[in-house]
């Protein structure tokens, strides 16, 4: 794949609006010219790679300085991983992210639980720098917790599992941790995607994300002009696949909406993060590690939130289990988002999908 699309399309400036496959209410407009490119850049923050802080709540040896502990792993004396509670619940420690269009404040109010996951003992360790075995067992604390939170719960409707990382994506204590909200309510963009993917079931009676899957792995398409029936365009589809491991792919959607965003989904159809087996999180470890060593590689200090979108537990319509597919949404925040994105919630991706793809696939990995 490392010779050079001869496809002209590549080196003209793309300009067009991008339909969300999966939500069709969504869509992007993916402008690549120079004049484009009205956005700030986000400054690359310097990154805190100490390996201990003595003043630092996440730091081992300061065990004291958090809320009580709800789980570690592999277990209490030795921990890589801790769970404890927000300390400032309500996203008390990290700034609004603007992804959070719903009312998320209002909404853990009434009931909900915030906590925080220390993701490392390490203070300053990058997600690609942490081993594949560590991220396996990483992914397997927030499917436990998941699983607890709403085995004890029945009101809880939806348990958040994000990551903020970096000070540009709202991650303001530097020692590396993610967080989990559990709430009462559907978050509006996961409740539009199972929608949405439950409208293409019952029309189709397959998964759209299965669908998109088949398509990424599909060597070539060829679009043909309607009326002439010449060939218009010619589309290379695996030119979306980032990372393919036994059980997951890394994607780069067709209509990002940030210029790095990446998704990452198991190969083989699941409704539910909770449902992933050891086998399945190792592999999530090891296409987790090289997707963001490709992003390290190429944008240098990536800051970036994750958020897991899972099929929520109380969904009842019938073929929801068919029809969703849960996936970890990656978006590195490599610019500031103008008022127009904001205002208009049309996001600008100025970096066309493609490329992005190209130049990720192109970072040469060391062997695992
Ligand atoms: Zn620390
Ligand atoms: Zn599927
Ligand atoms: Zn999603």
């Amino acid at each position: 794949m490392a010779e050079q699309d001869p496809n002209p399309e590549q080196e003209r400036p793309v300009r067009e609006i991008r339909i969300n496959p999966i939500v069709p209410s969504q869509s992007v407009l993916v402008a690549t010219a120079r004049g484009m490119r009205p956005k700030q850049a986000e400054q690359a923050a310097p990154r805190d790679t100490r390996v201990r802080v003595d003043t630092c709540p996440f730091c081992p040896g300061n065990e004291h300085m958090t809320p009580p502990e709800i789980a570690a792993y592999p277990d209490h004396e030795h921990w890589e991983i801790r769970i404890v509670e927000n300390l400032y619940p309500v996203l008390g420690d990290d700034r609004q992210n603007p992804s959070f269009s719903f009312g998320l404040q209002q909404t853990i109010d009434g009931y909900g639980r915030h906590e925080v996951i220390i993701d490392h003992n390490h203070h300053g360790i990058s997600l690609h720098e942490m081993s594949v075995d560590h991220l396996a067992m990483l992914f397997g604390a927030y499917r436990e917790r998941m699983a607890q939170l709403y085995d004890a719960d029945d009101r809880l409707r939806y348990v958040l599992v994000f990551k903020n990382f970096g000070p540009a994506a709202g991650g303001s204590i530097p020692h590396t941790h993610s967080q989990i909200i559990a709430m009462p309510v559907v978050p509006d963009n996961v409740q539009a995607e199972v929608e949405a993917s439950h409208r293409h079931y019952e029309k189709h009676h397959s998964c759209i994300f299965c669908a998109l899957i088949d398509e990424a792995l599909t060597f070539e398409a060829t679009i043909y002009d309607r009326e002439s029936g010449e060939i218009r365009r010619k589309l290379d589809v695996g030119q979306y696949v980032i990372e393919r491991g036994e059980r997951f792919i890394a994607i780069k959607p067709f209509a990002s909406r940030y210029e790095w965003e990446v998704h990452i989904l198991p190969l083989r159809h699941q409704a539910d993060f909770r449902a992933a087996t050891a086998e399945d999180l190792a592999d999530l470890g090891r296409v987790l590690k090289r997707t963001m060593s490709r992003l390290e590689a190429v944008l240098g200090g990536v800051q970036y939130n994750y958020f897991l979108h899972s099929l929520p537990p109380h969904e009842e319509a019938p073929g929801s289990q068919e029809s969703f597919h849960w996936h970890l949404e990656i978006c590195p925040r490599t610019s500031i988002p103008t008022g127009f994105e904001l205002g208009a919630g049309l996001f600008v991706n100025t970096i066309s999908p493609e490329e992005a793809a190209e130049r990720l696939r192109a970072v040469e990995l060391d062997e695992d």
